[in-house]
């Protein structure tokens, strides 16, 4: 089937006050897709996602989603379109427990009987999350946090999964099981658009991928292709 496009930035700039942080950014995701984000500390990549997610206005360029333009709508608005982020650094509450946080990201929906089928759902994809529901969320292991912070967006029923580093300082063993899920809820068709300072992860999980250097996309194409990519190899992939 010829792909469908989800989402689409066209020639989007953000500035911070007097700084740059996106320069003319053009990307797409198609629905179903797994794409990638990569590039260093402060490339601009949490930027990206935050202006998608409506968490910051951009100075100029369109954010387009489902062919509808989205760049002027609110956070609240745009989750209820069916577009989640997982942001960087997890932010759950912490002196709330495992259950709370996740009724919490169905906040924009009413069915009951829904959201608690939801919610088991969870609890098979992030077993540890089930066995520790009513524990508070700030003694789960950053791993487990991480868990939450996925399962908590999933809990809004996403079309589109923006994921923001969920390797940050976790273990390999648990890494690679937060993967391991993003490619489980790839085969469940949710899009997802991955943000990741550990570009070979990324590459090895994504469809395609976006390299982003101080604010610009340098380099984009299949991740394959990416991975085989000399520059890619220098600047990402030691
Ligand atoms: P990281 O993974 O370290 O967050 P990143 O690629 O996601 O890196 P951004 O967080 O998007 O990068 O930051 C892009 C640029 O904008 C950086 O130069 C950063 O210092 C700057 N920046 C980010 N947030 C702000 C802010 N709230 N105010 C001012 N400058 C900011």
């Amino acid at each position: 089937a010829p792909a469908t496009t989800l989402l689409e930035i066209r020639e989007l700039y953000v500035n911070y006050g007097g700084i740059q942080a996106l320069q003319n950014i053009n990307l797409t995701v198609n629905a179903g897709e797994v794409v990638t984000l990569i590039g260093a500390n402060g490339a601009g990549k949490s930027t990206t996602l935050r202006a998608i997610s409506r968490l910051l206005d951009p100075r100029s360029g369109q954010i387009i989603y489902q062919g509808r333009d989205i760049t002027k709508r609110a956070a609240h608005e745009v989750v209820r379109l069916g577009i989640a982020h997982s942001p960087e650094g997890r932010r759950v509450l912490s002196r709330q427990t495992v259950l709370d946080n996740l009724e919490l990201g169905a906040y924009i929906r009413s069915n009951s009987a829904e959201i608690s089928a939801d919610l088991d759902r969870q609890f098979e994809i992030f077993p540890r999350l089930a066995e520790r529901r009513h524990q508070l969320a700030g003694t789960l292991s950053g791993g487990e946090q991480q868990m939450l912070a996925i399962a908590r967006a999933l809990m809004s029923k996403p079309k589109v999964l923006l994921l923001d580093e969920p390797s940050l300082g976790l273990a390999p063993a648990i890494v690679r099981e937060i993967f391991a899920i993003i490619q489980d809820l790839r085969a469940t068709g949710v899009t997802i658009l991955l943000v990741e300072q550990n570009a070979r992860l990324a590459l090895e999980t994504a469809d395609r991928g976006y390299v982003l250097e101080a604010g610009r996309i340098t380099l984009t194409g299949e991740a394959s292709h990416l991975l085989d990519d000399d520059r890619v190899k220098k600047a990402y992939l030691g």
